[in-house]
């Protein structure tokens, strides 16, 4: 199988630059993500992946075999890569393996090798029963099912995938997670999912592009963009937490609970630095605090469940996220002590 290596790649439309020198290796048979808010330029790579997009600079090479570059652009049916898109674009008018095997007709394809393969297709994602119906016939959960059977019927290096969720439930999506884990330890291949969801990046991808402004803002699993968060930006992007300023640390360093303690009493001091703290690493202490304690005033009180979702104010003016298993009276003075924090690169 062949690994995937985007380098140095730039789009610009005039003189918007929509990807600016992004650079990303991604292992065979590896689930990525590309993940970023609305108009960070993931569309405009998935498609200049696909071949349906030029490229202003760079490289995009699968298996060493150059794809794309300003003066090379092999077109999307020779790329051996499938799209599936967030509005499933199937034939309303086809039967659903009609639609599924689409693409082998294309390819003149027929007999019983076609019918093997279709058959093949619709049974990986559930569907083997649903081959005579209309698309109109199937909830959205289904149709995008078959949008992905209809991609992996060419047995295609690399599937592309641009936000194929987007259309759906909230209940729905949750079920679709689990097809998608599913897809990819069948099928093996490599796939590149689009989404501005983090969530959603989180639970599906080995490692995630986080994208800002044309630009890799991280590249890394989502465990350590959740423990080692480069930026503020990046931090506060995923995963839920505050943003504090303390008087200890450098870049890429965690504080453990005394360090953290100690640099947010020696604010204000000369060199502040942006600590994350998540909200699991901080403890409440209801009791009356002591002058001594670090304290904060509860501003809002929000029922999880499992859990009270807290918003407390700090004396520095700072807002803090915390936990908490019983609930607690808005405008409360507690303690609190923060557990460990990561130290962030202030953004550019
Ligand atoms: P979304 O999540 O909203 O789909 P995105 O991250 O996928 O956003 P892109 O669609 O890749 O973002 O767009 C990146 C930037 O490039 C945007 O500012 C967009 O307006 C611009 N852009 C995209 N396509 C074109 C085009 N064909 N012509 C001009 N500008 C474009």
């Amino acid at each position: 199988m062949a690994g995937l290596t985007i380098d140095h790649v730039t789009k610009r439309f005039g003189e918007q630059c929509a990807v600016d020198a992004l650079s990303l290796d991604v292992a065979p048979g590896e689930f990525v993500a590309l993940l970023g808010p609305s108009g960070c330029g993931k569309t405009t790579m998935l498609r200049m992946l696909a071949g349906f997009e030029s490229l202003s600079e760079g490289e995009i090479r699968l298996g060493g075999r150059t794809l794309a570059s300003r003066e090379q652009h092999v077109p999307p049916e020779q790329r051996n890569m499938a799209m599936v898109f967030q509005s499933y674009a199937l034939w309303p008018h086809m039967s659903v393996a009609d639609n599924v095997g689409y693409p082998l007709k294309l390819r003149r394809l027929d007999g019983e090798s076609y019918r093997r393969r279709v058959a093949q297709a619709l049974a990986l994602v559930g569907l083997a029963s649903y081959a005579a119906r209309s698309p109109q016939e199937l909830s959205g959960g289904q149709r995008q099912r078959v949008a992905l059977a209809r991609c992996l019927v060419t047995d295609p290096d690399v599937v592309l995938l641009d936000e194929p969720l987007a259309n759906l439930d909230r209940h729905l999506r949750a079920a679709m997670e689990q097809s998608f884990r599913d897809f990819h330890r069948r099928t093996q291949a490599t796939l590149v999912y689009v989404t501005h969801d983090q969530s959603e990046a989180m639970a599906l991808a080995d490692r995630i592009a986080v994208m800002r402004e044309g630009r890799l803002a991280q590249w890394a699993t989502p465990e350590t963009l959740y423990r080692q968060p480069r930026t503020a930006w990046v931090a506060s992007f995923i995963g839920q937490g505050s943003l504090l300023n303390v008087a200890a640390g450098r870049p890429g360093q965690r504080l453990e609970e005394a360090a953290l303690m100690r640099g947010l009493a020696a604010v204000p001091a000369e060199r502040t630095q942006p600590v994350l703290v998540r909200p699991e690493h901080v403890r409440v202490h209801p009791a009356s605090p002591s002058s001594q304690d670090l304290r904060g005033r509860v501003e809002s009180v929000t029922f999880r469940g499992e859990r009270y979702e807290l918003h407390l104010r700090l004396e520095s003016g700072e807002t803090l996220m915390a936990y908490h298993a019983t609930a607690l009276g808005e405008g409360q003075l507690v303690a609190l002590t923060l557990h460990e924090g990561w130290c962030l690169e202030p953004d550019a």
